[in-house]
């Protein structure tokens, strides 16, 4: 007997018990919950997209980023906004120095970037999650992005930690590869944030 896939849980069931609804396929199970967002008008899903499966090309990245900012703009927006505000409320109280001297401009923007490792990682992680959510078919809370973004943090702190020291060695080492890491290492916190793995594991 011919067997069709779930398009919202991905289980497989008889044809027979196969509904379409919103132009997808769903079994009985999912069919209440499809039926309640088609009544209630709510968009469908962005069909899901098998992002491990295939290299994407720049110009369909650039597409997908904008349907995921186009509906979920206003969590991105009170995330962003939940994390830019005490940053920069944290960072005027950092005392601007009084000399000019060389030893206390580089304390002074340390702690700024400290600052912004620490705080602004929290923005990230919780910006892949909305964005990752999406992309499954599913609609991520702002909650559950703030909850999600906490309880990587310590683990996204301790990646950017290790990440500043692998570049400080690499850079030792020889200038050009550190270059070269150092454009790879911009998507260490994306890993981070979606892949549940931390420190060495996401840095590779
Ligand atoms: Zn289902």
């Amino acid at each position: 007997m011919s067997e069709t896939q779930c398009t919202i849980c991905h289980d497989s069931f008889p044809l027979a018990q196969i509904f379409t609804l919103d132009g997808r396929a769903v079994c009985a199970g999912c069919k209440p919950a499809v039926l309640a967002r088609v009544l209630s008008g709510e968009p469908a899903p962005l069909e899901p997209v098998a992002l491990d499966a295939r290299v994407m090309g720049f110009w369909e990245t650039v597409g997908i980023g904008w349907k995921v900012i186009r509906t979920e703009w206003l969590n991105l927006l009170i995330l962003g906004l939940i994390v830019a505000v005490p940053l920069n409320w944290l960072l005027e109280q950092v005392p601007l120095p009084d000399d000019e001297s060389m030893q206390t401009t580089m304390r002074a923007w340390r702690l700024q970037q400290l600052g912004q490792t620490v705080i602004g990682v929290l923005a990230t992680l919780g910006t892949a999650y909305i964005a990752k959510e999406r992309l499954e078919g599913r609609r991520a809370t702002l909650s559950g992005a703030l909850r999600h973004a906490v309880g990587r943090w310590l683990s996204a702190i301790g990646t950017a930690w290790l990440e500043g020291i692998y570049l400080t060695v690499l850079m030792l080492l020889l200038i050009v590869p550190g270059v070269i890491f150092a454009g790879y290492y911009v998507f260490t916190m994306i890993a981070v944030s979606l892949r549940g793995c931390g420190g060495t594991r996401a840095l590779s």
